[in-house]
């Protein structure tokens, strides 16, 4: 090819690249599919091998690249990155009302979006191109991380315009890691035996710091452009008008915005996403007030620290004052000792609580609670609501220490703590609650998927002896079940039916149900997939095991452990003769159940929570999407769905219940997906 006609190839494959990373980043409306986008992408990367002299450092190929840091250079800042003033009271945003209308005699606009709790960075773009991207810092030096910023997908390279105006600007936004993603990296961080990051925002922040690109790119940071802090041309008077038009030439923005024209309707729209906030996919604290017009900005001016014509509304914890009663102790299968708090019922956002979590006993200490302490609880995204402080001074003098006992609260044996762990375990592997809790694990749904073996009849089943362990289940029979209490005979056979039905699940679901500590789902899935068969799994070796991806140290211990036992040997043979599926089939290693199916969800789902749902759907090698598209393969519909189900109806998206998804999540089984 002449040279020419390389060029401009390439330069034609970049602006398709660049077009669809967008619709795919930024819109989440992509127009082709991943398939024909590699084909795009490995074009450019092989014209790009043979011309290295064309590879420029907005090519979408250089995006994750770089050298490994030692240290961040140190950036000034163009135009200072001052922080907001916050308040917690909506008297204060009156009065912000108030005084912004003294000073501008013409009526006022207020932007009003989303507060985003990520980690706030700045990004420049010279003719187009972004060139450099740092952190806050003290708001006048900021950290070079460009390198990093580079590795978000939603961070254009290159700006999809040739209007002028837009090619030499600054903005600034907020990187965040969306809640799922953070579940994910903090239960791989939990099996390689790392600390965990306490929320979101954390982990944001710190993986902007590593310092390999490669790294970063791995962990799925994204970003939302809110701000711009000059005006790019005279004809942009509206704030909120430049963000849209920032939008359509390729940056994420904020998708709630609101302009607002008066302080009512501000506060309509703090208590509209109060509640609704909880259901996004990344942390939301607060609203952004900003004024909308540069004009007014300008006549509003700054203090030394903060814009005075904006403002962040943040909403307060959802806090509660009750009395703890009592310290109850659950035994959970792996012998693990959670205290629980009981207290007295107390209304906190909407639902009755009268369970709290204390963690373990570290935290009853750190805490000084004692039995009787008023004490004030708080629920953020946890399911369980936990105890945050003890109100000392409502103390009578009648609250009791509680001190951790040193036999098991349910079969009396004794309990142990390691030095290098914060949980009492109870020893006795026999003890009825460890016990019921694997049988329960092993029949739940992403494991033996076994109907109507709850916890009542599984805690009968053990109290009378008729089952010591899991493996025991596939002995009972119908008139053994039958003499239960409250069992007849139709619901004996039927549960007898359902257990024998479970020797069909794959290789995946039993490896899954056996519960090796620290083997989730996901695991079971990498195991399977690498090794294939349970003698491959029990005679690996710690670096058979380390050397698959996702399998740590941590988890590759906990394997050689588990089968090192003679009981969970015995308890393994037993169900290889009952004829359980001990190795995979050809699909449950060709293919992760998902690969390339899009899921979107819509309504509440009764067995996971939606992060969990699209965590499992991106690890099975699914893509799960907020918006609906004529390329999303299935709608799963929950309780009370939203208008991404009418919109799904309207478009003929396969529309599939919740058993329908778990079982193509939890297996292949049934051959049928609808
Ligand atoms: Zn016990």
């Amino acid at each position: 090819m002449a040279s020419k006609r390389v060029e401009r190839k390439i330069e034609l494959l970049r602006k398709q690249l660049n077009y669809h990373n967008y619709r795919y980043y930024v819109l989440d409306q992509p127009e082709i599919s991943d398939f024909e986008y590699d084909l795009l992408y490995k074009e450019l990367e092989a014209l790009e091998r043979k011309y290295p002299e064309y590879v420029t450092s907005d090519s979408p190929t250089q995006r994750v690249g770089g050298e490994v840091l030692h240290e961040f250079r140190t950036v000034e800042h163009k135009v200072k990155m001052l922080s907001l003033d916050n308040t917690y009271s909506e008297e204060e945003l009156r009065d912000f009302d108030k005084r912004t209308r003294k000073v501008v005699d013409k009526p006022i606009k207020y932007e009003t979006t989303l507060k985003i709790d990520g980690v706030a960075v700045t990004l420049n773009y010279q003719d187009g191109k972004f060139v450099r991207g740092a952190t806050r810092g003290d708001g006048i030096h900021g950290d070079d991380i460009t390198q990093n910023l580079r590795t978000i997908r939603s961070v254009p390279l290159r700006l999809l315009t040739d209007e002028a105006a837009l090619h030499d600007i600054e903005v600034r936004g907020e990187v965040f890691l969306p809640k799922a993603s953070f579940l994910l990296l903090n239960r791989e961080r939990e099996s390689s035996g790392d600390p965990l990051f306490a929320n979101p925002r954390n982990a944001a922040a710190g993986t902007l710091k590593l310092q390999d690109p490669r790294a970063v790119a791995n962990r799925g940071l994204d970003i939302f452009i809110h701000t711009i802090p000059i005006s790019p041309a005279a004809k942009y008077r509206s704030h909120y008008a430049v963000l849209k038009r920032l939008h359509g030439v390729g940056f994420k923005i904020i998708p709630h915005a609101k302009l607002c024209t008066s302080i009512e309707e501000v506060l309509d729209f703090v208590a509209y996403w109060q509640d609704r906030r909880e259901n996004l996919d990344y942390e939301v604290d607060g609203l952004v007030i900003k004024v909308d017009d540069f004009e007014a900005r300008s006549a509003i001016g700054f203090t030394a620290k903060s814009p005075k014509w904006a403002i962040a509304f943040k909403y307060p914890a959802r806090q509660a004052i009750t009395r703890l009663k009592d310290i109850q102790l659950q035994v959970g299968r792996t012998g693990r000792i959670t205290p629980v708090a009981l207290l007295d019922p107390v209304a906190l956002s909407g639902t009755t609580i009268s369970r709290a979590t204390l963690h373990n006993e570290d935290e009853i200490r750190r805490r000084g609670i004692k039995i009787g302490d008023r004490v004030v609880i708080e629920k953020g995204g946890e399911v369980i609501p936990k105890v945050v402080r003890v109100i000392k001074e409502k103390r009578t003098g009648k609250e009791k220490v509680f001190r951790f006992p040193t036999r098991c609260p349910v079969c009396e044996q004794k309990t142990y703590r390691l030095p290098d762990e914060a949980d009492w375990r109870c020893v006795n592997s026999s003890c009825p609650a460890q016990v019921k809790g694997k049988i329960l694990h092993f029949a739940s749904r992403l494991a033996m998927d076994i109907e109507g073996l709850g916890y009542v009849l599984v805690s009968n089943l053990v109290d009378q002896k008729l089952v010591k362990g899991f493996q025991d289940i596939y002995k009972l029979d119908p008139a053994h079940v039958a003499d239960i209490e409250r069992m007849g005979e139709k619901s004996a056979q039927n549960l007898i039916k359902s257990i024998n039905q479970s020797k069909d699940r794959p290789f995946t679901n039993v490896l899954y149900a056996l519960g090796i500590p620290n083997i989730g789902i996901n695991a079971s899935h990498l195991l399977v997939e690498r090794l294939h068969d349970i003698d491959n799994i029990i005679n690996a070796s710690d670096e058979d095991l380390t050397k698959i991806d996702g399998i740590g140290e941590i988890l590759a211990k906990s394997i050689k452990n588990y089968f090192k036992i003679k009981k969970n040997m015995d308890a393994v043979n037993e169900l290889r003769r009952f004829g359980l599926m001990f190795s995979a089939k050809r699909r449950e290693i060709r293919h992760r159940a998902l690969t390339g199916m899009t899921f979107v969800f819509s309504g509440e789902l009764k067995s996971l929570t939606r992060n969990e749902a699209q965590e499992l759907v991106r690890k099975l090698g699914g893509h799960p999407s907020s918006s609906i598209s004529k390329r999303t393969d299935y709608l799963v519909r929950g309780a009370e769905p939203g208008s991404k189900y009418n919109r799904a109806l309207k478009l003929g998206v396969k529309i599939i219940d919740e058993p329908t998804f778990l079982k193509m999540i939890g297996s292949e089984r049934t051959g049928k997906q609808q």
